[in-house]
């Protein structure tokens, strides 16, 4: 699974997804940027999201608030005074850990060490080894997989929002600093995940300001001013993608955990008493948003949370399987009507909606649905980054993605580079360009720039050779079965339209 990672990881890089940030720098920590075909797959998921909620739905509109807001904005939300995680401080090394990060770390050693148990038994017994029956009977394997259940059972509660909780466990499973050795463990501290920034030039005049850490709170703030300029009848919705900063002390796991990342959020507006239907509702709609991709539903699971942030009442993430193991991909949360009455809190004004069925005037209750583009990026491009063995035994590259969030639809390829075969490849470019992003590719014999495409994800391959110059056909390569049929070309565009389409 390490290895599928990197390969990840590399195959991003090399095909021009994803580079380290400042890469002549060294990079720096938990920052990436996005390249030429990184940009595209990020564009169309984002896009994708976009058209199913706020184009498919007509009691949905979007909003583009600034990064920078008001700094009351984060002492009403409650990042402030409340959106820490516990960290560790060990004194030995000064260094701080997450503890959340730190459990996580110690399950995955439990699971290593469980493993090599296994795997020395298994050499031992050879054919007369049942795993099953060895782990219920070995006593030290049993303790281990009870001891990584406790935690990930305990991580799976929410733990990180009680700190008690973390240091008993920590000291119970003594756990060394993984680089000193020590296990000097000391006190839990909050931390702010906030970056700080300011407004204004001069050193005396400037205002203390904060790089939103969620979309969110930009939606809250203009809820009234979108309801009340769109005649918006609730229940309704405001969604929002944009950038959101946390200063995360460990960051890792590319691009799963970054400190600069994009947001793909809506919060829903309903009456207050009738938040639950909506919330169920909104849990199987991104479900089946999720599913709609293809990616297999094997590949997902709920999970509900038990102890809850201070401003909901209920949540749940959608989890994916990603390289590492089941993740949050996406938050689904009721957060009754908390922000809201805390902006009017803050703000002296009324931020309430007058029902005209109802004849009253309340602060409505919210169902947000929360998601990470770059976490969905990577749960698109992990999954569909696969190696094929083919009939006759050689292996390919082919990145799989859904051909709606490809980045490049179709490549086209003149069979050599002479007899007229380019300018007719270009002329086929200029006619689809409007439509599709299209690739022109001459270099190489034609067979290792399918493979290039593969690996590029690119859904079709139009190969221009001599009988195109007679009867106006092309062959069109598709990237996932490699079968090759001939087409007119005037028919292309409704062939990769009819694919592309979302
Ligand atoms: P986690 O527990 O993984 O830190 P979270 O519960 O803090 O996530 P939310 O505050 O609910 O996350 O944010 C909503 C979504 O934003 C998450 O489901 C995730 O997809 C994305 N997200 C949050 N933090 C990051 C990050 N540091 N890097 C990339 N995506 C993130």
């Amino acid at each position: 699974q390490e290895d599928i990672f990197k390969n990840v990881i590399s195959h991003a890089k090399e095909y021009g997804f994803i580079f380290p940030s400042s890469e002549v720098y060294d990079g720096l920590s938990a920052v990436y940027d996005y390249a030429q075909n990184g940009v595209e797959l990020k564009k169309n998921i984002r896009e994708y999201w976009w058209k199913s909620m706020v184009q498919m739905n007509d009691n949905i509109v979007g909003l583009d608030a600034a990064i920078l807001m008001h700094p009351t904005t984060w002492k009403a939300s409650g990042h402030v005074d409340a959106f820490n995680d516990p960290l560790i401080d060990n004194k030995d090394s000064k260094k701080r850990y997450r503890a959340d990060v730190l459990v996580e770390d110690y399950a995955e050693k439990l699971n290593v060490k469980a493993k090599k148990e296994i795997e020395k038994a298994r050499t031992r017994f050879g054919d007369a080894f049942n795993e099953q029956e060895f782990i219920t009977t070995n006593a030290r394997v049993v303790e281990y997989l009870a001891k990584e259940r406790e935690i990930l059972e305990r991580l799976a509660k929410g733990m990180s929002e009680d700190l008690a909780d973390v240091k008993a466990l920590i000291e119970e499973l003594e756990i060394a600093d993984p680089e000193t050795g020590s296990r000097n463990w000391t006190d839990v501290k909050q931390f702010n995940l906030m970056f700080g920034t300011k407004l204004g030039a001069s050193a005396d005049s400037a205002m203390d300001l904060y790089l939103r850490p969620e979309t969110a709170q930009g939606i809250f703030v203009n809820f009234l001013n979108v309801q009340k300029s769109g005649r918006m009848k609730v229940p309704f919705g405001i969604a929002q993608t944009g950038k959101a900063f946390r200063n995360e002390i460990v960051a890792r796991q590319f691009i799963f955990r970054m400190r600069e990342f994009e947001q793909m959020e809506m919060q829903f507006f309903v009456r207050p008493g009738e938040e639950m239907k909506h919330y169920e509702y909104w849990k199987e709609t991104r479900l089946k948003w999720h599913l709609s991709l293809g990616l297999g539903q094997a590949n997902y699971r709920f999970h509900d949370h038990e102890k809850l942030a201070h401003y909901a009442n209920a949540a749940a993430d959608i989890e994916f399987n990603f390289p590492f193991g089941f993740k949050e991909l996406e938050g689904i949360h009721s957060r009754t009507d908390f922000d809201l009455k805390a902006h009017e809190q803050h703000s002296g004004r009324k931020l309430q909606y007058f029902d005209a069925e109802l004849n009253k005037n309340y602060v409505p209750y919210v169902v947000e649905t929360s998601l990470g583009l770059d976490r969905m990026f990577l749960a698109v491009f992990a999954t569909s980054l696969q190696e094929e063995v083919l009939e006759d035994g050689s292996s390919r590259t082919v990145l799989k993605l859904p051909s709606v969030l490809a980045p490049t639809k179709a490549a086209v390829l003149p069979l050599v580079k002479k007899d007229g075969l380019p300018d007719i490849a270009h002329q086929i470019i200029d006619d689809l360009k409007w439509d599709f992003n299209v690739a022109y590719d001459e270099k190489d014999a034609v067979g290792r720039r399918y493979r290039r495409q593969d690996a590029l994800g690119t859904p079709f391959c139009i190969t221009v050779d001599h009988q195109t110059i007679e009867d106006q056909t092309v062959t069109i390569r598709h990237r996932d079965s490699m079968k090759q049929d001939r087409v007119a070309i005037a028919d292309l565009k409704s062939i990769i339209e009819n694919e592309v389409s979302m």
